[in-house]
C-alpha cells in the first residue's frame, strides 16, 4: 500500500482539460452556477448514503445528523462546501474528479462553435458538475472519506485547474466530503455572508438536506472603532473557548415536491427544475401533483425549452429521479416516461415501490405500468394545455421535440389521438416552411365532399410543395400536408386517421377524389384512357424494366409525367431509412402515370422513331423521378440524352 499512499500527480483526461477550459471562459458571467453544482453534488453523496445505507447500516454510525456546511475565510480567500455524504475511495476520487464518464463528450466537444453566447448555452445542457469551480477557483483542494472506511481512508485531491491534479492519503477525522476553493484574487464577492447565503437559499431551498452556515450576529454590520471593538473581540474570544461554534440552517430544508402546491413559488420551480437538470434555461413548463388512493405517488414534471444536444443517441441519460418514500432511489428511471417523451425531466416519488428497488424490478412492475400511463397522460395534457394558452411557445417546442414526439403513434397507440392533435405539419395553405399547423386546422378547412386528409412526403420542404402530384390540389384548391421529416412515412404508417378522417398519401396508389371530382371530370378521363390505349402501350415497352404499370393521370395539369408507388409498397422516406440501417429494401417498381394532354407526351404520339421514342420515355421517367427530389439511377445517360434531344431541335 506504501505506493498508493505516495503523492501522484496525474494529468486530466483530454477531454476534462478541454472542457476546464471552455467553461472558464465562456460561463464568466454566471459564475454563481458553480455553488449550485457543488451543492447538488454534495446532496447527491448524502442520497447515496442515505440509500446504501438501507441495506448496511453501518454506514450512517457516529453521525447520522446529514447535512451540508458551508463556510468561507475571508482573509484566506476561501470557501468550503462539506458534506457527510457518500465519500470517495483515492480510485474513486481519481476516476470521478479526472475524466468525463459521460458518454457522447466528444460529441459534444466537437459540437461548439467558438461563439461564447451559444457554447455557454450547450455547456449549461451538458452539466457542467464539479469543473464548474475553477470558474472562481485558482485551487481546489478536496478531502474526502468513504462512508464505512476509517480515519485513515482519507485522501486529498489538489487541482490548479490546468492540465493536472496530485492526490495523496491524509488523516480524514469525519466520512465525507470537504471541497476547498481558494478563490481568485477577483472573486473575494464569494466569501462573503450575506452573498452567500443568498446563493445558497437560491439553489438549495428546496432539497431535503438542510444546508448551514456558521451564525453571524449582524453580517451586514461594519465592525466599530475605539474601544467598544476593544471590548467586544475580548468577549469575542472568552466565548469561542466556552462554546463550539453555532451553525444556523439556511435553506427550506424540505423536498420540493412534497410541499403544497400554493406553497410554492414560481421562482423555486423553476430553481428546482434547473437543479435537476443543469439546464441554464427557465422550463417552458411544469406540472406538479400529488396522487392518493390505490397508488400513492408525488410527481413533478418538467417540460425544458431546448432539446439535448443528443436527444437521439442511444444512451442520452432520460427519465425521471426516482425516491421512494422520500429516500432517493435513482436517476435516470427510464420506466416511467415512454420513449418519446424521453426529453421530460422531473421527480417521482413512491409511497408503494418497496425501497430496495431495483431497475430490473422497475421492468414490468404493475404499478410501475400504471404510473407510467398516468404520467403519460399529464405530459400530453401539459402539452396540449401549453398549445391552447400559446401557441407560439407551444410552436418553439414543437421545432425542438417535434422529432421525437413523432415516434408516438409508432409506440403509444393508447395516446395515438392525444398525440396527433399535438402533431404540427406545413401545409400547401401554409406561407412556407415555418408555418405549421394542427390537423384539427386541417380538419375544419376541408372541402365539401373531401372525406380524406391529403398529404405528401418528400425530401425538403420545396419538393413536397412543389411536386408534381400537388397540380390537381392546386388546381382543386384543396389543402395537402407537407411531411418532409425523415421520421413521417413511418409515422404515418401508424397514424392511419384522425377524427374519423382517413389519411391518404398523394403519391400512392391510384388517387381517388371520391366526391370531389365531378362527373364531367370522369368521362373526360375515361375518353382520354381509351385515345391513350397505343400510346400507353408503347410506353410501357419502352420503360418495361423501370415502371409497373403506366396510366393516364387524374393528377397533372402542368407536369407531363409523375411517378406513383403501390399503395402498399414503401416509399422513398423509409426506404432510406432501412438502407442507412443496413437492411434490404424491397425492390418494388413505381407506376407512371402520364398527362396526355402535355405537348411533350403529345410529340411522343407522333413520333414513329423506335428509338427516339425510347429517348423520350426514359427522359420523362427521370423528369418525374427528379421532380420529387429521388436521385437518378444514371445520371450521366439522363444527361447525354437530353443533350442529344436539344441538338436535334437547333439542328
Ligand atoms: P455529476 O454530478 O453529473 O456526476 P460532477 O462533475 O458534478 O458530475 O461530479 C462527478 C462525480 O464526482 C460525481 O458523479 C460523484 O461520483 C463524484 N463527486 C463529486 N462531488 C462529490 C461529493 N461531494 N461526494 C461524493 N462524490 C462526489
Ligand atoms: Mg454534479
Amino acid at each position: 500500500m506504501a505506493e498508493a499512499a505516495e503523492k501522484q500527480t496525474l494529468g486530466f483526461q483530454t477531454e476534462v482539460s478541454k472542457l476546464l477550459h471552455l467553461m472558464v471562459h465562456s460561463l464568466y458571467s454566471n459564475k454563481e452556477i458553480f455553488m449550485r453544482e457543488l451543492i447538488s453534488n454534495a446532496s447527491d453523496a448524502v442520497d447515496k448514503l442515505r440509500f446504501q445505507s438501507l441495506a448496511d447500516d453501518s454506514l450512517m454510525k457516529g453521525d447520522t445528523d446529514l447535512k451540508i456546511r458551508i463556510e468561507f475565510d475571508k482573509d484566506a480567500n476561501t470557501l468550503t462546501i462539506t458534506d457527510n455524504g457518500i465519500g470517495m475511495s483515492r480510485d474513486e476520487i481519481v476516476e470521478h474528479l479526472g475524466t468525463i464518464a459521460k458518454s457522447g463528450t466528444s460529441q459534444f466537444l466537437d459540437s461548439l462553435t467558438g461563439d461564447q453566447q451559444k457554447d455557454s448555452q450547450m455547456i449549461g445542457q451538458f452539466g457542467v458538475g464539479f469543473y464548474s469551480a475553477f470558474i472562481v477557483a485558482k485551487e481546489v483542494e478536496v478531502y474526502s472519506r468513504k462512508a464505512g472506511e476509517g480515519a485513515d481512508a482519507g485522501v486529498l485531491w489538489v487541482s490548479e485547474g490546468e492540465g493536472e491534479f496530485t492526490i495523496e492519503n491524509v488523516e480524514r477525522a469525519d466520512r465525507g466530503t470537504s471541497v476547498v476553493i481558494h478563490l481568485k484574487e477577483d472573486e473575494t464577492e464569494f466569501a462573503d455572508g450575506f452573498r452567500l447565503r443568498n446563493i445558497i437559499r437560491k439553489y438549495s431551498d428546496h432539497i431535503s438536506l438542510p444546508v448551514e452556515m456558521l451564525k453571524e450576529e449582524t453580517p451586514s454590520m461594519p465592525p466599530m472603532d475605539g474601544a467598544a471593538d476593544e471590548a467586544d473581540s475580548d468577549s469575542d474570544k472568552e466565548e469561542e473557548a466556552d462554546k463550539a461554534p453555532e451553525f444556523e440552517v439556511i435553506n427550506k430544508a424540505t423536498a420540493l415536491w412534497t410541499r403544497s402546491r400554493s406553497d410554492i413559488s414560481d421562482e423555486e420551480y423553476k430553481e428546482f427544475y434547473k437543479h435537476i437538470s443543469h439546464d441554464f434555461e427557465e422550463p417552458a413548463t411544469w406540472s406538479h401533483n400529488r396522487v392518493e388512493g390505490k397508488l400513492e405517488y408525488n410527481s413533478l414534471l418538467f417540460i425544458p425549452k431546448r432539446a439535448p444536444f443528443d436527444m437521439f443517441n442511444r444512451d442520452t441519460p432520460k427519465g425521471l429521479k426516482l425516491y421512494v418514500q422520500r429516500v432517493f432511489i435513482m436517476d435516470e428511471a427510464e420506466q416511467f416516461l415512454p420513449s418519446y417523451l424521453r426529453f421530460v425531466k422531473g421527480v417521482l416519488d413512491s409511497n408503494d415501490l418497496p425501497l430496495n428497488v431495483s431497475r430490473e424490478i422497475l421492468q414490468g412492475n404493475k404499478s410501475v405500468d400504471s404510473m407510467k400511463s398516468a404520467l403519460t397522460k399529464r405530459i400530453l395534457d401539459m402539452l396540449s394545455k401549453l398549445a391552447k394558452k400559446d401557441e407560439e411557445a407551444y410552436q418553439s417546442l414543437w421545432t425542438e421535440f417535434g422529432q421525437v414526439l413523432k415516434e408516438g403513434p409508432g409506440e403509444d397507440f393508447a395516446n395515438k389521438e392525444k398525440i396527433a392533435k399535438l402533431l404540427r405539419f406545413a401545409t400547401t395553405a401554409g406561407e412556407g416552411e415555418e408555418q405549421k399547423g394542427t390537423l384539427e386546422n386541417y380538419v375544419s378547412k376541408m372541402k365539401e365532399g373531401q372525406n380524406k386528409i391529403y398529404y405528401i412526403t418528400g425530401e425538403s420542404y420545396n419538393a413536397a410543395a412543389n411536386s408534381p402530384h400537388m397540380e390537381v390540389f392546386r388546381k382543386k384548391g384543396i389543402e395537402v400536408l407537407l411531411m418532409i421529416d425523415r421520421i413521417d412515412e413511418w409515422m404515418m404508417s401508424y397514424l392511419t386517421e384522425f377524427d374519423g378522417k382517413q389519411f391518404e398519401n398523394v403519391s400512392k396508389g391510384e388517387l381517388d377524389l371520391g366526391e370531389l371530382t365531378d362527373s364531367n371530370e370522369k368521362e373526360e378521363k375515361e375518353k382520354l384512357e381509351k385515345d391513350s390505349e397505343d400510346l400507353i402501350g408503347r410506353i410501357k415497352d419502352a420503360l418495361s424494366d423501370k415502371v409497373q404499370e403506366v396510366r393516364v393521370t387524374t393528377r397533372l395539369t402542368d407536369s407531363p409525367a409523375c411517378l406513383v408507388i403501390g399503395a402498399h409498397d414503401m416509399g422513398a422516406q423509409m426506404a432510406q431509412i432501412m438502407k442507412a440501417a443496413g437492411q434490404a429494401v424491397p425492390d418494388s417498381k413505381p407506376t407512371l402515370e402520364i398527362n396526355p394532354g402535355h405537348p411533350i407526351v403529345e410529340k411522343m404520339k407522333d413520333e414513329i422513331q423506335d428509338d427516339r421514342f425510347k429517348d423520350l420515355a426514359l427522359v420523362v421517367f427521370d423528369q418525374a423521378s427528379l421532380a420529387e427530389g429521388s436521385q437518378l439511377d444514371d445520371p450521366s445517360a439522363y444527361v447525354q440524352r437530353i443533350n442529344k434531344l436539344l441538338l436535334e431541335m437547333s439542328s
